[in-house]
């Protein structure tokens, strides 16, 4: 059995396949040209892992951004 007999069909094209933040915190100090010292560990359920990101907005934190792994066949 597969994710997709449990889950239903997987949306293609559509929908950005977001990271989600498995851990979040505070940079230590901002650097130039940082709006933010909001930070998170970002993994995706593909299995990648981004590592730790900053410079975020709490809602980029609270969302999940972009996968790079699973968006990169997007046309644009
Ligand atoms: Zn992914």
């Amino acid at each position: 059995m597969t994710a997709a007999d449990l889950f239903g069909p997987i949306e293609r094209g559509r929908r950005i396949v977001r990271m989600h933040a498995v851990d979040h915190g505070l940079a230590p100090s901002i650097l130039p040209g940082w709006k933010t010292p909001n930070g998170g560990h970002f993994k995706c359920r593909c299995g990648h892992d981004a590592g730790w990101l900053f410079n975020l907005s709490d809602t980029e934190i609270r969302r999940g951004l972009p996968c790079p792994n699973c968006n990169e066949a997007k046309n644009d």
